[in-house]
């Protein structure tokens, strides 16, 4: 389970099942797993505390701002 930070403010985000080694540039609105810091607006996934744009939300998954965020945590083998 890989937890997912705000780049700039270090907050929490959430929660996400990453399955395989890859790099982390889209994440499946199904396998969030929790939510923490982060909201929806417009079409953008921004940090709840500082308005960091965290991803741009598509139908099913986020595309993520590869500079907007860190994480931490293991990455599921497939
Ligand atoms: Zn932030």
């Amino acid at each position: 389970m890989l937890t997912i930070k705000c780049a700039k403010c270090k907050s929490k985000l959430f929660k996400y099942k990453k399955i395989g080694q890859g790099r982390v540039l889209r994440c499946w609105k199904s396998k969030i797993t929790r939510l923490y810091d982060g909201e929806v607006k417009g079409k953008n996934f921004v940090c709840k505390s500082c308005g960091n744009i965290i991803a741009e939300i598509k139908d099913d998954r986020l595309d993520m701002n590869s500079d907007a965020f860190t994480y931490s945590g293991t990455k599921i083998r497939k």
